[in-house]
């Protein structure tokens, strides 16, 4: 993370603008000492905090921004099931992995709709997703993800749609079929971020906002500094995932931050919502660079896609993402477009999340190539587990081989971009 992105207030979101509580948590000052301190108050952070808290330990989370300011609190919203590559990670583990990897592909799920429900948390959260397709040939692989919950017995509501009834739940006849599944959903993450840490307060974790971390001393007992304080811990968890720049040398080459935009319409008249999404659902495409869009709870079209793999963001997002929502929704061309807003998501070569530590009691959870609300909450219950001394399954993931870019500070970012124009044109050629 640059210093200029020290100390900042939210980035100007629809989120920002619609959160119900303003956070005003304390900086770091002078000297604390806790069984766990983590860095960075996203959903990696807040919600291994609160797992850990849940189970009596002491905790502290140091941020440098306020909480929910990095991507947990600008993203699309979406709650999709699985993480990136856990197909991957299925066929490398084989058989003897698949009921421990299962439960983890709807664990996310299982932990956020509970801590809304035991902490009260307001976060618009809605039931239903549906995964487009852009091209014939992509239906095939909603046939297969169909199976594959069929053999599992998921209990929710999910199935195929052909072109006509995609047509008629979307409003649009730019998809050539989709995949509905009725247990993911959407919801306001800065609201469910910041629910989370009001939780995690209650149960006794001290949380300092406006709080840079400069540095952690490894030790039996590590150090996470502050200008002015520090905080030691048995145990250390890293959690800045795309901002964090702590401990470079251990994951230069291995992550790699990448801007992904959305805009916010004005509220859209009943009659336009009705048209355009009427079950109200969390929607995205199944290029390999996606669009994704959903309804606010008031309505607005929130219209997201363009991942930016240059580490520069567009001159105008407006100008970026609008042209896409207009060739979907040519009935928007009229809608004001109040709210534009980026965030940076941690791009891993191979997709699969970089969990793991460093001696022994640095701990990290990072990487989950745009794909992250299920995801963090689910590595955060993995790490909570490692910390309580259940290793079993942080030991698959921080296992896992990873590739390295050698001599990535120099040139990490153009590598991805090179790698982007791939996918780019595998989009437009499959
Ligand atoms: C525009 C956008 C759209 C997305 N859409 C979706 C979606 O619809 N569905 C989905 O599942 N995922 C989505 N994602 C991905 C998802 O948001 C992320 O994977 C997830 O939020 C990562 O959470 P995190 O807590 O690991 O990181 P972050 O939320 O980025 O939090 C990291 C925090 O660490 C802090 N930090 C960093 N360095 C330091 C330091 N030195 N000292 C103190 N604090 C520090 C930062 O200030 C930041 O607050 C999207 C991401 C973006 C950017």
């Amino acid at each position: 993370m640059k210093s200029s992105e020290y100390r900042q207030p939210h980035t100007a979101s629809y989120y920002a603008a619609t959160v119900n509580w303003q956070t005003d948590y304390p900086e770091l000052e002078g000297n604390q000492s806790v069984d766990v301190c983590i860095v960075g108050a996203g959903f990696t952070g807040i919600s291994t905090a609160l797992t850990l808290a849940e189970r009596g330990f002491s905790v502290a989370v140091v941020e440098a921004n306020r909480v929910g300011w990095g991507a947990s609190g600008r993203n699309g919203g979406q709650l999709i099931h699985g993480f990136t590559s856990d197909r991957k990670i299925a066929a490398t583990l084989g058989e003897s992995y698949e009921d421990m990897l299962n439960s983890m592909i709807w664990g996310g799920h299982e932990i956020i709709l509970r801590w809304v429900e035991q902490y009260s948390i307001d976060c618009d959260l809605k039931s239903g997703f549906l995964e487009v397709a852009t091209k014939d040939s992509h239906m095939a692989y909603f046939e297969d993800q169909c199976n594959r919950l069929e053999r599992q017995g998921h209990p929710w509501e999910y199935r195929l749609l052909d072109k006509s009834e995609t047509q008629k739940v979307m409003g649009t006849d730019a998809y050539a079929g989709s995949f509905l599944t009725m247990r993911n959903g959407h919801l306001h993450p800065l609201n469910l971020c910041i629910g989370e840490a009001r939780a995690a307060q209650g149960l006794g974790v001290r949380i300092f906002e406006q709080s840079p971390v400069t540095g952690v001393q490894h030790g039996v007992r590590p150090r996470v500094r502050t200008a002015n304080g520090y905080i030691e811990a048995d145990s250390v968890v890293l959690a800045g995932n795309a901002y964090h720049t702590l401990e470079a040398e251990h994951f230069s080459g291995l992550i790699f931050p990448a801007g992904s935009y959305i805009i916010a319409t004005e509220p859209l008249s009943d009659e336009i919502q009705r048209e355009i999404n009427p079950m109200d659902l969390a929607v995205c495409d199944s290029n390999e660079i996606v669009d994704y869009y959903r309804l606010s709870a008031d309505g607005r079209m929130l219209f997201g896609g363009r991942c930016n793999y240059s580490g520069r963001d567009p001159r105008s997002i407006e100008a970026s993402i609008r042209p896409r929502m207009l060739k979907i929704y040519p009935q928007l061309e009229d809608a004001r477009i109040d709210f534009e807003w980026g965030g940076k998501v941690a791009i891993v070569l191979n997709r699969v999340p970089l969990i793991g530590r460093i001696d022994k009691n640095i701990y990290y959870a990072q990487g989950y190539s745009g794909h992250g609300i299920n995801a963090t909450h689910i590595m955060a219950e993995v790490v909570a587990d490692a910390i309580a001394g259940t290793m079993e399954r942080f030991d698959v993931f921080s296992d896992y081989t990873h590739f390295r870019i050698p001599g990535s500070q120099w040139f990490g970012n153009q590598m991805i971009a090179l790698g982007m124009l791939y996918y780019r044109l595998k989009d437009a050629l499959s």
